[in-house]
């Protein structure tokens, strides 16, 4: 008998690798990579372009209503890009001017209350492997596998800085360890759906771990809860 598919979610700390292992584990699976962050970012950088007053509610709601998100697949790649409003902003999103500003712009409960839908929704055949802070405590509570990652902060904005420069962004490290700090701490400190490990997480310290280490590690947790599904 087929094994049923399941929701593997993966929460951690802002630059310890989440999103390049979570879209691995999904190849490796056959399973759909959700960049939650991106989503998150996307919505930042609509604000940005269009000067909306995050403080102002009603302009916020306004906003809202009109964002538009989705995510393209690539079938022969598996690459995924975020779409906002039919344009490919995958690599506008990843600059420090939405760095600086994303944690703010989720802390705010109607931004989240339109990407929970949205993530539920894009999780609901299951199949999936979605990075964020939320997933495993809030989005998908009921998921059959989560994964708390976390690592030290210098090593986090080494493999941060190496990863922008590959994209084209020049940032200090110095840049990149103000944001790391800043976005853990807002994240983690915020009312609504703050980042923590679910008392069901697994915790992963990738401080130590080599990348390739820490995808296998992933896929044979996923492997085992998949066969007993
Ligand atoms: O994952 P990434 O670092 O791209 O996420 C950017 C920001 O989006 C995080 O620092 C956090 O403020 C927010 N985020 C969130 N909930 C998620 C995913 C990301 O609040 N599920």
């Amino acid at each position: 008998m087929a094994h049923k598919k399941i929701i593997i979610a993966i929460d951690g700390h802002s630059g310890c690798g989440k999103s390049s292992t979570a879209k691995i584990v999904a190849n490796r699976l056959g399973y759909i990579y959700i960049d939650t962050g991106a989503m998150y970012r996307a919505t930042t950088l609509y604000f940005v372009q269009h000067k909306i007053d995050i403080s102002d509610q009603q302009s916020v709601t306004e906003a809202l209503k009109k964002i538009d998100i989705s995510f393209q697949f690539e079938n022969k790649t598996h690459k995924s890009s975020i779409i906002l409003q039919g344009e490919n902003v995958e690599s506008q999103i990843r600059g420090l001017e939405v760095s600086e500003k994303v944690s703010e712009v989720s802390a705010i409960s109607a931004v989240r209350k339109k990407m929970v839908a949205l993530q539920r929704k894009m999780g609901e055949q299951k199949g999936v492997v979605m990075d964020g802070r939320d997933i495993g405590t809030v989005v998908f509570p009921e998921a059959e596998l989560k994964i708390f990652m976390t690592a030290d902060l210098k090593i986090r904005a080494q493999r941060r800085l190496q990863e922008l420069n590959e994209s084209g962004h020049s940032p200090s490290i110095e840049e990149i360890i103000d944001n790391l700090e800043k976005r853990d701490n807002i994240d983690s400190s915020r009312s609504d759906s703050p980042l923590k490990k679910a008392d069901d997480a697994i915790l992963l310290d990738t401080s130590h771990l080599k990348f390739e280490d820490q995808v296998e590690k992933i896929v044979n947790l996923a492997l085992n809860r998949i066969s007993k599904n």
